[in-house]
């Protein structure tokens, strides 16, 4: 096969590992491979650069470094949030959550209700926000846990997390959010949040897949959602993955350092790719607020073209875009955060979200903004092109 460029536009999906990040890491792997637990100090000499990823990762969120719990992902750190919650307050039977979490929460959630449990997914606005009274009033004196995601990973919209937070502390109730999309965007203090539970994933920000962590409040309960050994100081069963441990605090550092450029270059650009659409091609609107939303992220719906359609024929020009959907066996189940805003099935599926990284040039806009219009007017002219 020969060489072909990629022009990468799904940074919310998964990130490019940092070559400072496999620098990091690489050591961990050829010679200081030993186990953290061990008596010898050849085990144990790795204890201390788990400390210090411990601490680089928790100055990225304003935690004390023994708030950290490593998981193995952004989905297992929201397991055991959830998980913990029920099973530290087993009088507490519900759990109120949103209609446009990742799945990660969704499905979860989802199971719970089949084990017996209540889960409240509240509705969205059309732009994609909450509804704070909504919110208020479905806490009910049986909710164990409030779980609301900060940043949505198809649309970019921010929630306030402020707000809900201090509704769930006049309640007396564990808040529990998603902040997975969040990092090297924005800065994040969890103090400053008044969260309980925060859930990042190391691969969204520039470290490689298979690593993530659970901010825990030192006040609030916490119940192991795998059990086994003592590491991380007994909340989380299984030998640490030291080398991804590594790389995932080495990335905390960097990202905390790209959150300027991340704020007014990448938003810059996005803006000016989102604005260039919007006035270019005849029949597209922006799916989300404009303003409350990350500032990498485009969720744009394309009038009378399959989503499906646009990313394969953006493929063959080297662009990776997402249409936020699950695509199984060639049928497009519209993207749940898109009905859930109120867009008709055919809306939502003929959306397709842009997100930009630290990575992105203003000449890989440029180079999406030629290809994009000739490619939306080819589909709209004959559809079945993409069905051959
Ligand atoms: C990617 C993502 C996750 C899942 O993280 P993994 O490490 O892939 O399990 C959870 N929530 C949000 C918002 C995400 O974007």
């Amino acid at each position: 096969m020969s060489e072909r460029r990629t022009y990468y536009f799904d940074n919310n999906a998964t990130t490019r590992v940092a070559p400072e990040v496999v620098d990091a890491m690489m050591p961990f792997f050829t010679e200081r491979w030993g186990n953290a637990s061990s008596a010898y100090s050849f085990g144990n000499q790795v204890v201390k650069d788990l400390d210090r990823a411990r601490e680089q990762v928790a100055a990225l969120i304003g935690a004390d470094p023994r708030e950290i719990v490593f998981t193995s992902c952004g989905t297992e750190a929201n397991n055991t949030a959830w998980n913990s919650a029920l099973i530290t307050q087993p009088g507490k039977r519900h759990v109120l959550t949103t209609a446009v979490e990742h799945s990660a929460n969704i499905k979860f959630g989802e199971f719970l209700r089949r084990r017996g449990y209540e889960v409240t997914f509240l509705p969205v606005e059309s732009d994609g926000s909450i509804d704070l009274h909504l919110l208020e009033k479905s806490i009910r004196p049986d909710t164990a846990l409030v779980s609301v995601m900060w940043a949505n990973n198809e649309t970019g919209v921010l929630f306030p997390l402020e707000e809900i937070a201090a509704i769930c502390r006049s309640k007396g109730v564990l808040y529990h959010t998603d902040a997975v999309q969040v990092p090297g965007k924005l800065k994040v203090d969890v103090d400053e949040l008044g969260v309980d539970f925060l859930s990042l994933s190391a691969h969204k920000l520039h470290a490689p897949k298979g690593v993530g962590l659970l901010y825990c409040r030192y006040t609030a309960p916490y119940h192991s959602y795998l059990i086994g050994g003592g590491q991380e100081k007994g909340r989380r069963g299984g030998t640490e993955n030291v080398p991804y441990i590594v790389g995932f605090g080495r990335a905390a550092e960097l990202a905390l350092a790209s959150i300027q450029e991340e704020n007014t270059r990448i938003r810059a650009l996005r803006d000016r790719l989102e604005q260039t659409i919007l006035a270019t091609i005849p029949d597209t609107c922006r799916n989300g607020a404009r303003d409350a939303r990350l500032p990498n992220t485009s969720n744009l719906s394309f009038g009378g073209c399959e989503a499906e359609g646009l990313l394969l024929l953006l493929d063959r020009e080297g662009i990776c875009v997402s249409s936020g959907s699950a695509c199984t066996t060639g049928s497009l189940t519209p993207s749940h955060v898109l009905t859930a805003m109120g867009l008709t099935p055919a809306r939502a599926k003929s959306s397709i979200r842009i997100s930009l990284g630290i990575y992105t040039t203003a000449a890989e806009v440029d180079y999406l903004l030629e290809k994009l219009p000739p490619i939306v007017a080819r589909l709209r002219a004959s559809p079945e092109i993409v069905k051959a």
